[in-house]
């Protein structure tokens, strides 16, 4: 063995001992890369890939529906014909004529006369998640978020060392005096709140949407505490019913960042997504994200500027709306068939509902339990910067057809069962490995259901 071998990340010659022997650079990193983790999801991803397992864990779109020849054309089109711009650097801040027609998208939000001026086009609403909180947050500030909240958003915010203060939603959504409560104790502790981060509409992973009446007041409160409202809408336009309501940004255009995302209305294939921020603010996030990836992908924005102009897009969108609202109401209806003894919130569009287990239950740790039996969901515990969550699970019904959500819930309701008897037998927190062993489920056949996501 060399020296460098046994000295990792030291040079021949020098002293010290820096590393470990799995990673020569173990005491390199800077303090803030302790706090990148695999989230919860991306750690089951390769069991739950099994074609097997019905996956109620990711939050993938179902493409099955998008019309992929003609989009295959439309983009060998684009480079046969614009192959010179579509192939080069772009500029910073986004193509503008992609700019343009976002501002048509958003005004489906109920935001009219957006400037184009004022959005950034990021790599995903992922990437503007990210700027949002690289400009705005430094070490140990606090930054509100809904309780539970999207995990992608927590890894985010830790990652970038912000202290996560959770607040609590109903089945309306973010609780006013919640809110309101928590910025006064916030405030009192001489907290530093740089922002509310906030998803109104189908909300992940808690499936529910901010109600009408609390918009107005949610903003209110944010304004009169002088604090920002980053709102984060990827799925307003998969409502079941209808449009969205009116975003948070349309009652304070000062007030709020609004990240906006062509994921789950079209495809995340491009990574194609943007933020629409106040004048000042915009900029800073165009110097960061110039400064992250120079720019976003021009073969991108152009694929997606021309799906905007060149297909029905909003008649795609209505596509999706009723493909999802057939598999959330198979999920619901075998929730109440097979798990007549947890909770879950009613989605009216969007991905997600979110189960509440009968009391000693504990999502995480059930969840090997329930892969051996061929599902998967996502424990609760992710969703929270703190640990709790732990009698909860997030189902998701965007992937998985409906006969495979009926059959992966019953699934799951033999597993949820088992562990039932074993808590009201011997109390919480008692599931002996041997007994975990009984729970194999001889599964109902369902039709191959394809990759499982590590989406979020
Ligand atoms: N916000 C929320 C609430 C999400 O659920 C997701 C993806 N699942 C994102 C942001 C990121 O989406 P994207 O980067 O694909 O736009």
């Amino acid at each position: 063995m060399s020296d460098l071998h046994r000295q990792p990340g030291v040079r021949s010659g020098q002293t010290g001992d820096t590393g470990n022997r799995l990673d020569p650079w173990f005491d390199q990193y800077a303090e803030r890369a302790q706090n990148l983790r695999a989230s919860e999801i991306r750690a089951l991803f390769s069991v739950v890939s099994r074609p097997e397992v019905v996956s109620l864990a990711g939050g993938m779109p179902n493409l099955k529906d998008l019309p992929l020849d003609r989009l295959a054309d439309s983009a060998a089109q684009l480079i046969r014909q614009h192959g010179d711009v579509a192939m080069q650097y772009g500029n910073g801040q986004g193509w503008e004529p992609l700019r343009e027609r976002i501002t048509e998208v958003m005004s489906y939000d109920g935001i009219v006369g957006a400037d184009p001026d004022d959005i950034v086009v990021t790599t995903g609403s992922q990437q503007a998640l990210d700027l949002v909180t690289e400009v705005f947050v430094d070490p140990n500030d606090v930054v509100l978020a809904e309780s539970p909240s999207y995990v992608g958003a927590l890894g985010v915010f830790r990652a970038r060392q912000a202290d996560v203060v959770h607040v609590d939603l109903d089945q309306d959504g973010l609780i006013p005096e919640a809110l309101e409560a928590t910025i006064k104790k916030l405030k009192g502790q001489g907290r530093r709140i740089k922002f509310l981060y906030t998803v109104p509409n189908f909300h992940n992973p808690a499936g529910v949407t901010l109600s009408e009446s609390r918009r107005p007041q949610i903003v209110d409160i944010c304004m009169r505490e002088g604090i920002l409202i980053v709102e984060d809408n990827p799925y307003g336009l998969l409502g079941f019913h209808s449009d969205p309501l009116p975003a948070l940004k349309s009652y304070s255009p000062d007030g709020v960042v609004y990240l906006g995302s062509f994921s789950k209305m079209f495809a995340p294939g491009f990574r194609i997504g943007w933020a629409f921020a106040p004048h000042a603010i915009r900029e800073k996030l165009k110097l960061a994200s110039e400064s992250a990836i120079l720019c976003p992908s021009m073969m991108g924005q152009m694929a997606i500027g021309q799906y905007l102009s060149d297909f029905d897009w909003y008649g795609q969108v209505k596509q999706f709306r009723s493909m999802y609202q057939e598999r959330c109401n198979a999920m619901l209806t075998a929730l109440a068939e097979f798990m007549p003894d947890c909770t879950w919130t009613t989605p009216e569009g969007g991905f997600y509902t979110w189960v509440t287990l009968p009391e000693g239950l504990d999502a995480k740790s059930m969840l090997p339990r329930a892969v051996r039996g061929l599902v998967a969901y996502v424990s609760g515990t992710a969703f929270y910067y703190d640990g709790r969550g732990a009698n909860h699970m997030r189902l998701s019904f965007c992937y998985p057809t409906p006969a495979q959500i009926r059959e992966g819930v019953r699934r799951l309701s033999v597993v949820v069962n088992a562990e039932k008897e074993l808590v009201d037998m011997f109390g919480a927190g008692f599931i002996p490995e041997d007994v975990a062993g009984l729970q194999v489920i001889p599964p109902h056949p369902v039709e191959d259901i394809g990759p499982a996501s590590d989406a979020r």
